[in-house]
């Protein structure tokens, strides 16, 4: 990282890792198609199978399960385009699960949310009707909350839904058990755990029936038309196997992101932590509202004090409004508006953090001069 900035936005996008860097270099000068019969494409077909059981392994599932796909965009559109009755899921979701879904022609059903963040599955098994999926993300970008997709899965799995959850944030994070949690579909993206962008996969068991939503040649075993992106997949695999070694780190993580959240209270006693009260979240995420603030205004501030964050998702940012996600939690809209998120990692430094406290003392500052002059 730049040593004069702070880089505290990992959820939009990790820093690459140097494994990943080494991977994707040496995979682009390898000149064969994967499909080919010679020596050249079966070393491009013996680097994708690699990366398959790289990515297998981070989350407990079989090599076989393992699509790539060109991120988990298209592995969250394409499950929603399974030519289901019925899609359920909660207003948390992220846009590449809601927009494909609205348009999909099943009946939406939406899923209730709490303040915590935590989707309320007490209906499941009551609305359904006809072939039914059931999408619920394993942690959230925004706010880190992550949900007990084990139990919602137990319990659609034996309503006869199909189960899908979105874990793109999750790995390297908390443990991400492909077969414990019992689904039979899952997203993942490589730029979140620090490998290249462009690059993702779904994880799908061989019990559901979803036909290629990218058409045109053999690839991926029929799944996944097209010639494989072959240094995206090298990348990608290699990230899967050092995040598979975060997990050990995480407690280091976590204890930087509360002394962040700490200091931050400490400076504003009415700033609040959203999803905090949650039972579970990521231990490397912090969604911050200031009241009376504008979480645009701040990030330009913090970007000027050299430190990225973000206003709610990445994904999201450039759109006027409160954060979807804070909505469907029914967090108030003016304290929507103000809410930030910070997202840190495996190589965030105590610096780092310290710039941040820093620029939030300075803000929090000229905040009260101003409410002095008014
Ligand atoms: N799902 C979640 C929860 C995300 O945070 C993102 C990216 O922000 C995506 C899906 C989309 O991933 P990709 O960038 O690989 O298309």
């Amino acid at each position: 990282m730049t040593l004069n900035r702070a880089y505290l936005d990992w959820n939009a996008s990790a820093p690459l890792r140097p494994d990943s860097r080494d991977a994707v270099v040496h995979a682009l000068d390898v000149c064969g198609n994967a499909s080919s019969v010679h020596a050249e494409g079966r070393h491009a077909r013996a680097i994708i199978e690699t990366a398959r059981e790289q990515v297998a392994s981070l989350v407990n599932a079989k090599p076989s399960e393992v699509v790539f796909t060109s991120g988990a965009t298209e592995s969250n559109n394409w499950v929603v385009a399974g030519g289901w009755d019925t899609i359920m899921r909660a207003g948390i979701e992220h846009d590449s699960i809601l927009a494909p879904a609205h348009i999909s022609g099943a009946r939406n059903v939406g899923l209730s949310v709490d303040r915590n963040g935590e989707v309320d599955v007490a209906p499941v098994t009551d609305v359904p009707v006809g072939r039914t999926l059931l999408t619920l993300q394993l942690a959230n970008n925004e706010t880190g909350v992550v949900q007990d997709v084990a139990k919602v899965a137990a319990e659609a799995r034996s309503g006869g839904f199909v189960v899908h959850t979105d874990a793109v944030q999750a790995p390297g994070r908390i443990v991400v058990d492909f077969l414990a949690l019992g689904v039979q579909a899952m997203s993942l993206s490589s730029h979140k755990i620090g490998g290249p962008k462009g690059v993702g996969a779904l994880v799908v068991s061989g019990d559901v029936d979803l036909a290629p939503f990218v058409r045109g040649g053999g690839q991926e075993h029929r799944r996944r038309a097209g010639t494989e992106n072959i240094a995206g997949i090298a990348g990608f695999g290699a990230a899967a196997a050092a995040a598979r070694r975060d997990l050990a780190n995480a407690h280091r993580v976590k204890a930087l992101r509360d002394q962040l959240e700490s200091d931050v209270l400490a400076i504003t006693r009415d700033a609040t932590v959203i999803g905090r009260d949650a039972g579970l979240r990521l231990p490397n995420t912090t969604c911050l509202a200031l009241p009376g603030a504008l979480a645009e205004t701040l990030v330009i501030k913090l970007d000027l004090a050299g430190v990225a964050v973000s206003a709610g998702s990445a994904c999201s940012s450039g759109k006027v409004g409160p954060s979807r996600v804070l909505a469907a939690m029914d967090v108030p809209a003016d304290l929507a508006r103000s809410a930030i998120r910070v997202s840190i990692g495996m190589t965030t430094t105590e610096r780092e953090v310290a710039m941040f406290v820093d620029a939030w003392r300075n803000i929090a500052a000229r905040r009260m001069e101003t409410r002095k002059v008014a």
